[in-house]
């Protein structure tokens, strides 16, 4: 055999592409060829996996072919974007010189190549990778000494996307509530923390970057951050706790190393303080589905159901709002009174809505713009935004004693820099191109030297239409065409047929041959070539000239930045409040009252969600009242509510919590009349049963999420419990349920509702003083079950299984059997009154033995049940209902 030859050297371009991929060995390496990102080795299949586009080759490294694909730059914030999704990190690696650069330094060089950017989920700034009505943002965690003493976390989130930065701190268990809050596309988190941090962050969304210490690093935080705003010390800032400063420069540090090539303007951070918004768990937010449902649409969730903001700044903010309402009843209070300025005048609310419906995403276009990455639609986003801004501050300008939410923001908006406005008005042409590089965005008119030449330019396009009749007539070829192609440049095409005409003299003097292709040849002449050359340089200086402008603007745009960003958030707030107004108007809301009483009074309240749904199919949903408010002196009251499955307990529970974020997050509530003493910690927890049906929980988390609120449920706070203990077997759910009221009642003292089908807890009203019975209200109509969705005081009187379970079709030969079973358990019932037990020896009752034919009965129910016809939801319910023929 012959001696196998070494493996080739890398070739100099994989050289480079070696190179700069080892240094960024974390994300997939987009690799600017021309035209295209090229991918190579594993990115090219993992991302050719990820994207479905075709894996090739691409030439040989240390003998083994090398996979490569790739995509087109055109288009590649799609294929960026489906990246991030996946959970990949992307480095983009631009070509950093003219390839002819290259060339003049000798044949083999390779063009300078470098990393201008490191796409991360946290770190998005393009629409097309962005949701318009979601914040997207990227938070940082660092853990150090507070100022109170103590451990705490820092929080800082930014907005890349806006460039809204903040910060606070929390205690330990506070972490996971606030995180659930912010809701981060990204976290970064310090090495160090990762493992123990497990729980709270894979509770959210958000990708998890583990960061070193060289990022958060408590003794060089200050520095970094007074560096990066160009001021001497952070003290200006307001007095930022040590682990805010830490997490706030993190976050800096991490958008250097990402963002290579510019900075996203940031605001200075403002500080939020401790306890200044509700809060809310994870569990609790998923379960109350405030800001999406638990399948993860927007669509079905409250925010869905309160959101009539006509721009996407409006969705955002208010989706922050409802995902933190206040616990000041005075800033609540001030955002109620502008909401009802805008429902007392129906004339100011339309003409501000539609004002407001022309403006454009401000945010995100200044941000763009400032941050090198805008094009020229962006510029007319800010100019419409600023034109609407001002129409805005005059309109509202006119409100006689406007509340001073209102007046802020009309003086936020008169503020905005109208110089700025104009001159984008002027300057910008009506029809825009997407990308600055297309050009023909700078107006006719306002720059002399750019239209003479754009003449010059568009008259050479001229001389090429003369010279295509001219050709056609000389050489006598009707269909002598002058085309234009980024290889050839401008060419003279005629058929086939007519070109051989056109290779014989006399025309071979004229017309030089370039191509031959299927069915046509193509030519040029020294006239097209200097014509060429001319419109190829009238273009050039055209575009370089809108280049110029362009810049002059961005420029402007990026000096004028904080005034937009104020003037964006003004605009929002302003959108928030006139569609919360809408929204009270339109579906009947009422102003509640919110203040520091540990009162909770709902007259009329509705779903917000469930109501939209059944209006939509045209049903009428029936509004109830609420009463948890606290006894002088005393804890809150417990509501008990029992009545039969798809009575509306969970309805009526939830609609309670939803009040209460939707009062403090400053909108009014779905109810005749409400009054609110600030609920401070919010927690909502589903039996196990009914998140069996989704699949994704057991009785254990169940009972675990039950021990955090019984370990840290307050005065303030307000619990909703939903068939807590109907996971496990009845007297031990039962136990349990039991244990967990009187717990509440003595020990937590808070405002609570609690759901559950166990009708033996009904008779602990009796010993808890602060605990009401109420219950569904059903009526039978020819032995069929209504539910009346009515909440009435008392105890539901007896069970509608069996006519629930006749409802859903269960054959009629069992539902004789089971009432007359139920006949005989009421019977023996009576004859050993419940009361007398539960006052006594409460569980006692669980160790009663059945009477033989309840035995008979539940077999038979059994016989009647098919296994595989069941949904998992069916198979506990029918369970249930054997459980209680025995
Ligand atoms: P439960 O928790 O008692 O099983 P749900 O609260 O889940 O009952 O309600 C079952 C269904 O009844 C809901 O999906 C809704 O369509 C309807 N419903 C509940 N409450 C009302 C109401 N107040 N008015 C009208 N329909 C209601």
């Amino acid at each position: 055999n012959p001696p196998v030859p070494p493996p080739a050297p890398p070739t100099p371009m994989m050289a480079q592409y070696i190179e700069i991929k080892n240094a960024n060995p974390d994300s997939i390496l987009f690799y600017r060829m021309g035209d295209f990102y090229e991918m190579f080795f594993d990115d090219a299949e993992v991302a050719s996996r990820a994207l479905g586009i075709a894996l090739t080759k691409r030439g040989k490294h240390l003998g083994e072919d090398i996979p490569m694909c790739g995509v087109p730059v055109e288009r590649a914030d799609d294929y960026l974007q489906r990246l991030i999704q996946a959970g990949h990190r992307v480095a983009v690696c631009e070509q950093t010189e003219d390839p002819k650069e290259a060339k003049k330094r000798g044949a083999k060089s390779v063009v300078r190549r470098d990393v201008i950017r490191l796409v991360t989920p946290g770190t998005l700034t393009e629409d097309a990778l962005l949701e318009p009505r979601q914040a997207n943002l990227l938070v940082a965690i660092a853990r150090g000494r507070s100022a109170a003493g103590g451990m705490a976390f820092g929080i800082a989130s930014v907005d890349v996307s806006t460039g809204a930065f903040a910060v606070s701190e929390v205690a330990a268990e506070g972490l996971s509530a606030a995180l659930a809050r912010l809701d981060a596309a990204e976290i970064l988190v310090p090495d160090a923390l990762i493992e123990e941090l497990g729980p709270p962050l894979s509770e959210t969304r958000a990708a998890v970057t583990p960061v070193g210490r060289d990022l958060v690093d408590p003794a060089r935080a200050e520095a970094r951050l007074a560096a990066h705003f160009g001021v001497a010390t952070t003290e200006s800032f307001g007095a930022l706790t040590k682990p805010e400063l830490t997490a706030a420069s993190a976050i800096v540090g991490y958008l250097e190393r990402t963002q290579l090539a510019s900075r996203p303007p940031l605001s200075r951070p403002t500080r939020e303080g401790r306890g200044a918004v509700m809060e809310i768990d994870a569990a609790t937010r998923a379960n109350l589905e405030l800001v999406r449902r638990l399948s993860g649409e927007r669509e079905g969730s409250l925010l869905d159901a309160v959101d009539s903001c006509v721009t996407a700044g409006g969705s955002r903010l208010l989706a922050s709002r409802i995902a933190g309402p206040l616990l000041d009843p005075a800033a609540i209070a001030a955002r109620h009174d502008a909401v009802a300025a805008f429902v007392e005048a129906p004339d100011l609310r339309r003409s501000v809505r539609s004002a407001l419906s022309s403006a454009p995403d401000l945010a995100r276009a200044a941000q763009r713009v400032a941050f090198g990455r805008g094009g020229p639609r962006d510029l007319a986003a800010i100019r419409d935004a600023l034109a609407a801004a001002e129409a805005l501050a005059s309109r509202l300008g006119t409100i006689d004693d406007a509340p001073a939410e209102i007046a802020s923001i009309a003086a936020a908006l008169g503020a905005a820099d109208h110089a700025l406005a104009r001159e984008l008005a002027e300057t910008l042409a009506d029809e825009l191109p997407l990308l600055k590089r297309d050009g023909g965005f700078v107006r006719a008119g306002c720059d002399g030297e750019l239209d003479a030449t754009r003449a010059l330019r568009d008259e050479s396009r001229k001389v090429i239409a003369q010279l295509q009749q001219a050709y056609a007539e000389a050489t006598d070829v009707r269909t002598l065409r002058i085309k234009h192609n980024n290889v050839l440049g401008y060419f003279i095409e005629v058929p086939q047929a007519h070109g051989e005409r056109l290779v014989k003299p006399p025309h071979v003097e004229t017309f030089v041959h370039r191509q031959t292709m299927a069915g046509a040849m193509r030519f040029t002449t020294t006239d097209l070539g200097d014509l060429e050359r001319r419109i190829g340089e009238a273009a050039g200086a055209a575009l370089k000239l809108e280049l110029d402008a362009f810049e002059r603007l961005a420029a402007r745009v990026a000096e004028s930045w904080a005034s937009l960003a104020a003037c964006a958030a003004a605009l929002a707030a302003l959108d928030v409040t006139a569609a919360l107004a809408e929204v009270a108007v339109a579906k009947a809301y009422v102003r509640p009252h919110v203040d520091d009483s540990l009162d909770f009074r709902l007259e009329g309240a509705r779903h917000p969600v469930v109501e939209t749904a059944l209006r939509a199919s045209g049903k009428p949903f029936v509004p109830n009242d609420a009463d948890l408010s606290a006894p002088d002196g005393g804890g809150g009251l417990i509501q008990l509510v029992t009545g039969p499955n798809m009575g509306g307990k969970s309805t009526y529970l939830r609609q309670a919590a939803l009040c209460a974020v939707l009062a403090q997050a400053g909108a009014f509530v779905p109810a005749t009349a409400a009054h609110i003493g600030v609920v401070d910690r919010l927690f909502s927890r589903v039996g196990a049963a009914d998140d069996l049906a989704r699949g994704r929980s057991t009785f254990m988390v169940e009972m675990v999420e039950t021990a955090a609120i019984l370990n840290s449920a307050g005065p303030r706070s307000l619990v909703i419990l939903d068939e807590i203990g109907r996971g496990t077997a009845t007297f031990d759910g039962l136990s349990i349920a039991w244990a967990a009221i009187e717990h509440l009642h003595e020990v937590n003292r808070c405002r609570a509702l609690f759901a559950t089908h166990f009708h033996e807890l009904t008779a602990l009203a009796r010993r808890l003083p602060r605990l009401r019975n109420a219950t569904v209200r059903v009526a039978e109509w020819k032995g069929e079950v209504l539910f009346l969705h009515e909440v009435a005081a008392g105890i539901a009187d007896r069970s509608y299984g069996i006519q629930v379970a006749k409802l859903a079709g269960l054959p009629n030969s069992v539902v004789r059997r089971a009432k007359a079973v139920l006949d005989e358990l009421e019977a023996a019932d009576r004859a050993s009154p419940v009361e007398r037990m539960i006052d006594d020896l409460p569980l006692f009752a669980a160790a009663r033995k059945p009477p033989e034919p309840q035995a008979d009965a539940a077999v038979e129910a059994l016989d009647a049940i098919d296994p595989d016809a069941l949904t998992p939801r069916e198979a506990l319910e029918a369970l249930y209902r054997l459980k209680a023929l025995r």
